[in-house]
C-alpha cells in the first residue's frame, strides 16, 4: 500500500506584468511576462519596449 504523492508541478504560464493576465509569451527585449494584448506581434516586444510606432512615424 503505497501512497503516491503527485509532485506539485507549477503551471508553465506567465502573468503579464502590465495587466496580470495569464500569458504564454515573454518580451524578447526585457524578458518580462507579456500577454497578447501587451505583446507587439511585429517585434515580439512588450508595449514598453516596442518601437514599431516610432518606425511608423519616421516613414510617414
Ligand atoms: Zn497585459
Ligand atoms: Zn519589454
Ligand atoms: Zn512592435
Amino acid at each position: 500500500m503505497t501512497t503516491a504523492v503527485p509532485p506539485i508541478v507549477p503551471a508553465k504560464t506567465f502573468r503579464c506584468y502590465i495587466c496580470k493576465e495569464t500569458s504564454t509569451e515573454i518580451c524578447i527585449y526585457c524578458t518580462k511576462d507579456t500577454c497578447g494584448l501587451h505583446m507587439c506581434e511585429r517585434c515580439k516586444r512588450c508595449t514598453d519596449c516596442c518601437t514599431c510606432y516610432l518606425d511608423q512615424q519616421k516613414r510617414r
